[in-house]
């Protein structure tokens, strides 16, 4: 049974979906103003391997993303730039669709903008008015009144006096009209700052807040209670706090059944940051090491909850890894055509898997338990390799592994190579000839030749090097 670390309670907690058979989960996603960093990144990737495993474990999954396309960074980045707010927005949250495919997220069944849904704002923040949790300030502008909130910082662990400042959270603008420092924004009145961005509403004209956001489309998709809420640890405080001051403030009820964190990306020891200028995009680390099955894999080897320490040596040497597993799948396919089965070797296959299924689901039942779990599977395949060194393995037991091995890629995704990037693929046995070719074209002095095949390379999407050593080749970027 599947136990989590749930951050409201600070304990692993078994999960017990509140309709039977079906997860509804939401996920904080990225403010499209830029492209999105590699630490985000691996939040999406806790997101996914999350909902992959519990589509493995046989639970129905609807899950939820909100693409925040206005706030003072869309708004600034739009007018520095002179296009609308939605042209602008508009290639980075297709950008970061680019980076979810290329590194096999697959996409949440709702990606909700928040410009689209400021109705269900206006509503959530009407009720809140209703109720006594709002008021608008003498600038206009709508905010949460944290006192009228009894639990508001404990989810957190802070203390309202320790409440000064900084509950705000993205709206920097909001200071200070507001009863309480802590107060944060619910509906930011429109000022000239923020040009032709507004809308309507019975406040008046403005935008809303990041915070209320999250907590109207959540809502609006999964209902007042839902089980799974996740994101990165730095959204506990003010914004995920935000969330459940807002949404339980309006309904009453129980926001989130069970909060998951994903730990911090820090960059060779250091934290990631603008300022610091290690903050990288998926795109800027394939230039290094251009596989994203390698950052995929490099990010589910360390548990969610702990901070990896995120360097291009251990990119690179995860990339090595994973042509291990492309050796260990291009070797079972060599058995296919060896007469080496019996029924004894099948057997003791099939309880090699049984073994192997089983590590696999008591590690990752064990709060997504990834570390364990993929060390258990190179005992696995360790174990098959010797059988193979022992000639124990044809055809059928081949197939055997093959199936066993795809049942579980659903959730890793990394095990099966990208034809793209398998050294052992046809393209790659084809680059290889031509390659030959060209090298014995320029030792026969005939450069038209060399060149035609350098051609054909460069239209194969290949790029080469003549180095001291010989030619080496690699994928041009994309
Ligand atoms: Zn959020």
């Amino acid at each position: 049974m599947l136990r989590l670390h749930n951050t409201a309670s600070h304990k692993l907690e078994k999960f017990k979906p509140i309709h039977s058979g079906q997860v509804n989960m939401y996920t904080c996603g990225p403010t499209i103003y830029d492209f999105a960093h590699i630490g985000n990144l691996s939040v999406y990737l806790l997101s996914d391997l999350l909902k992959k495993y519990l589509q493995f474990s046989g639970y129905k999954v609807l899950d939820v993303m909100n693409f925040t396309d206005v706030d003072d960074k869309t708004i600034k980045a739009s007018h520095a730039q002179g296009v609308p707010l939605s042209q602008y927005t508009q290639k980075f949250g297709q950008a970061i669709l680019d980076d979810f495919d290329k590194l096999k997220i697959s996409r949440p069944k709702v990606i909700c903008e928040a410009t689209k849904h400021i109705p269900d704002m206006i509503k959530l923040i009407q009720t809140l008015l209703d109720k006594g949790y709002a008021y608008q300030a003498k600038d206009k502008s709508v905010y949460y009144k944290i006192s009228a909130f009894k639990d508001y910082g404990k989810f957190a662990g802070i203390n309202k006096r320790q409440l000064k400042t900084g509950a705000s959270g993205r709206i920097n603008s909001d200071e200070y009209q507001k009863d309480n420092a802590g107060d944060f924004v619910l509906w930011k009145a429109w000022d000239k700052d923020d040009g032709q961005v507004f809308w309507d509403s019975p406040f008046g004209k403005g935008r809303p807040g990041w915070h209320i956001e999250c907590s109207a489309m959540s809502m609006k998709y999964l209902g007042p209670s839902f089980d799974i809420h996740l994101g990165g640890e730095d959204l506990i405080f003010p914004h995920h706090q935000n969330e459940i001051a807002q949404s339980e403030g309006a309904t009453g009820q129980k926001f989130v059944n069970y909060w998951l964190h994903h730990g911090f990306l820090r960059m060779s020891q250091k934290k990631m940051s603008k300022s610091l200028g290690n903050l990288y995009t998926l795109s800027q680390i394939l230039e290094k090491v251009p596989n994203p099955m390698a950052f995929r894999y490099l990010i589910l080897t360390s548990h969610y909850r702990k901070a990896l320490n995120f360097s291009f040596d251990i990119l690179q040497s995860a990339q090595n890894t994973l042509d291990k597993f492309s050796n260990f799948i291009a070797r079972l396919r060599q058995q296919q055509d060896k007469s080496l089965d019996t029924t004894d070797n099948q057997a003791k296959t099939q309880q090699l898997i049984d073994i192997a299924l089983t590590a696999f689901t008591d590690f990752m039942d064990d709060d997504l338990n990834t570390p364990q779990a993929i060390a258990s599977l190179f005992n696995f395949i360790n174990q098959i390799n010797k059988m193979i060194d022992n000639a124990q393995v044809g055809p059928i037991v081949a197939q055997q592994v093959l199936d066993f091995l795809k049942k579980i890629d659903k959730v890793w995704a990394f095990i099966f190579p990208d034809k793209k990037f398998d050294p052992k693929n046809e393209d790659a046995t084809q680059i290889g000839n031509i390659i030959k070719q060209r090298d014995l074209a320029r030792q026969n002095q005939d450069w038209s030749k060399a060149d035609n095949l350098k051609q054909q390379l460069d239209q194969m999407g290949v790029e080469i090097q003549d180095n001291p050593t010989g030619t080496s080749w690699k994928w041009k970027k994309q």
